[in-house]
Formats: C-alpha cells, sequence, structure tokens
C-alpha cells in the first residue's frame, strides 16, 4: 500500500490531508516523497519558527538527547528549569507549569481561573468569559471554552461555565461578567483558528481594566500568537497589557511538542503539590529544544518579522483577487475572490504550502524565512489569487 493508502485504512478520519506527503526540508524549503521543493508559509501551523532541520535547534535537541530524554516530575531537570527562568526574565511573569500541547496549557490556565474565583469569591464564581469566533483547543473544557457551536455539535454536554462575547464589543463583555459568577477572561489577541483577526488594542485594554476592575483572571491565549510569530515575542506585549496568565505551546518547542501555562503575580501562588500535573510536561529534549528557539527570537529577529510582515501587507492589499489582508506579523489572513481551498491548491501546484482559516488563506512563514524565498512565495500567492 502508498502511504496515502495506509493512512486512510489505519488513521482515524479526523484530517483533511493534503493531498502531499513531506518527508525533508531545510528551513523554509521541504520536499515530498518525489523530491517536489516547496517554500513553506504554513511551518506546520505555526510551529517550525525556524523553519525545519534547524542547524542551532537540532545540536540542543541532541545534546540533551545524549543526556537523558525523560526524567518524569518527580526529578529536577536543568533544561526545565532554564525554560522556566527564560520565560520569566523575558515576560516578567513569575511561574510556569509544562504541559504539552496548546489545550493542555489552556487547561491549566482554566485550572488557575477557577482556583482564583473560588478564593476570592467563592465556588461558584467559576465562569469563564471567551469571545465568539475564538479557538481554544480540542479537549472537552477547551472546546467548551471555544465560542464556536460548530465545535461543539456531537460532544455535549460540554463543560460548563463559560460564556461568550463579540470580539471588540466591550458592552457585551461588561454585560456578561454582570450577569454570571465571573472568575475570568481569556482571549486570543489575534483570533486564528476563527481567521486571523486582531483585536482591537483599546477593546484589550478594557477588557483588562475590567478583569481588574471585577478581580477576574485576565487570560492571554498565545499558543499561537506567542513565541515571536506576531512580531513581539508574545502578542500581549504589543496591546500594552499585562496579562494574569499567558498560554502558549505551537511555536515554542520549535517541533516537539511542549505548552506552557505563565502565571503573573496573581496567579502564581493558586497551585500547591498535587493540584495540577503532567507525565511529560517539562520533557527535557522539548525543553531543550524551546530554549535554543527563545534564545534566538530577539529584537533583530522581530525587527525582521515587522518588515516582512509589512512587506507581505504591501504585496497582497489591494492586489487582483484579493479582498482583505488580515492578522498580524507573519500570522496572516488573505480573503480571496476565489474559494480559498482553490487558491491553495493552485499555490501547492506552483510549489508553496499555504494552509486555511475559515475561507481565507492563512499563511505563516517561518520567522527567518529568507527574503528571496519569501518574495518568490509571495509572488506565487499573489498569482494564484487573480
Ligand atoms: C492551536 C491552538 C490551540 C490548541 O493547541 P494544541 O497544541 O493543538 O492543543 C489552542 N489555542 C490556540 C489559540 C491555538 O491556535
Amino acid at each position: 500500500m502508498t502511504i496515502q493508502e495506509l493512512d486512510n485504512q489505519y488513521i482515524a478520519h479526523t484530517y483533511a490531508r493534503f493531498p502531499v506527503q513531506l518527508v525533508s526540508g531545510n528551513g523554509s524549503l521541504v520536499y515530498d516523497e518525489s523530491g517536489k521543493e516547496y517554500i513553506d508559509l504554513g511551518t506546520g501551523i505555526a510551529v517550525n519558527g525556524f523553519g525545519v532541520n534547524d542547524e542551532a535547534w537540532k545540536e540542543a535537541v541532541i545534546a540533551q538527547l545524549d543526556k537523558i530524554q525523560h526524567t518524569s516530575n518527580l526529578y529536577y531537570s536543568a533544561p526545565c528549569a532554564k525554560l522556566a527562568e527564560a520565560l520569566c526574565v523575558r515576560t516578567g511573569m513569575k511561574k510556569v507549569f509544562f504541559s504539552n500541547s496548546g489545550a493542555e496549557a489552556n487547561e491549566c490556565a482554566i485550572k488557575a481561573a477557577r482556583k482564583y474565583g473560588e478564593l476570592k469569591k467563592g465556588k461558584d464564581y467559576y465562569t469563564i468569559v471567551t469571545l465568539k469566533n475564538s479557538f481554544h483547543g480540542r479537549t472537552i473544557t477547551t472546546l467548551s471554552a471555544t465560542g464556536q457551536d460548530v465545535f461543539h455539535e456531537h460532544f455535549t454536554p460540554m463543560t460548563e461555565g463559560f460564556v461568550f462575547a463579540a470580539a471588540n464589543d466591550i458592552a457585551e463583555a461588561e454585560a456578561l461578567v454582570k450577569a454570571h459568577k465571573c472568575c475570568g477572561v481569556m482571549i486570543e489577541l489575534v483570533q486564528g483558528e476563527g481567521g486571523v483577526t486582531a483585536l482591537d488594542k483599546e477593546y484589550v485594554q478594557r477588557l483588562e481594566a475590567l478583569a481588574r476592575k471585577e478581580d477576574l483572571l485576565f487570560i492571554v491565549d498565545e499558543v499561537q500568537t506567542g513565541n515571536g510569530r506576531t512580531g513581539t515575542l508574545y502578542a500581549y506585549m504589543d496591546y500594552g497589557v499585562t496579562p494574569d496568565v499567558v498560554t502558549t505551546a505551537k511555536g515554542l518547542g520549535g517541533g516537539l511538542p511542549i505548552g506552557a501555562t505563565m502565571l503573573g503575580e496573581r496567579a502564581e501562588n493558586l497551585f500547591t503539590a498535587g493540584l495540577n500535573g503532567s507525565t511529560f510536561g517539562g520533557n527535557p529534549v522539548c525543553a531543550a529544544g524551546a530554549l535554543s528557539i527563545l534564545e534566538r527570537i530577539d529584537d533583530a529577529l522581530l525587527e525582521e518579522v515587522k518588515k516582512k510582515s509589512a512587506y507581505i501587507f504591501g504585496e497582497l492589499t489591494g492586489a487582483t483577487g484579493v479582498k482583505g489582508v488580515s492578522g498580524k506579523g507573519l500570522m496572516i489572513g488573505v480573503e480571496c475572490e476565489k474559494d480559498a481551498s482553490a487558491v491553495i491548491a493552485a499555490c501547492r501546484e506552483k510549489g508553496v504550502l499555504v494552509i486555511k482559516a475559515k475561507n481565507k488563506v492563512r499563511l505563516l512563514p517561518a520567522l527567518n524565512i529568507p527574503w528571496e524565498q519569501l518574495q518568490k512565495s509571495i509572488k506565487i500567492v499573489k498569482e494564484a489569487c487573480k
């Protein structure tokens, strides 16, 4: 059987895969089994921030593999402690809980908010305000937090305690906080799966003020926006707010699974021994790789991200067949006159991998994509939109 046949026969049909099998790569160039080269503008859904096969990341991962590959959280481990330190130093957050995915990082944030509500106001203050059109993960509880009905179908009853406000509508958020016994507010600053739309700065600041006034944990889900993706180390840094909890995953591990829930001053002491845990969380190999990624997301790289972002917006805004360009940094949604799937297929045909978000073509290039590859690929995207 071919790999596609094997996959169809033996893997649960939860994914509508593109008809491509990727086998190798280097930076932003990836190759399928026939040797066809693609410029990758999808980076495994904002995961491979430095592309594939990145030398420095591999070195860090291999060095750790040569020592010990897993210890469990029953023991101290250097990569995990050093990564937590680096995250706290770079963000001003106080403590980190490590897990293996974005959904788990958000589960931890939700637990933190519920514990906070109980501590501050009482056990029945467990409701969290999230946004319509959001995406927070695939576990039952993070699906419950996701403000899109389509994700709730078939899986009811959902976890209770989530109410949804329209993005950028502060009055609706205020009304929900008034009507429910709340413990937190959780948002993505750029809704990714929801269609790559950035929240307004003023709205986010008012939401933070609402959280402060009502003593709610202000949680920012940076699973996709984090780790340099939007032009700052974390997206909140460009919004002039200080979250109580920041979750991240995707880009942090450079391709290995790791989730992080960063806890600020109000949240740092909510967890005590036994209140959360993970067998794999903070795995030393993943943590060593993540540390190498984090160290290289510096000001110079972030400047480049902003320049490349401006270039893409400049090229695609107003281009023939393009209705609009949304997002922030290198997290970009392109609304086309043509069906997004047709544009994606045309790009793939011409050797450029892009992905979808709702009805948009989504671009998530590597943060360090070389200029020539970026220019070449954007030209192809532009052509495909016509
Ligand atoms: C991808 C994503 C998640 C879920 O992450 P997983 O690692 O797939 O569990 C949660 N929140 C946001 C904003 C995401 O983009």
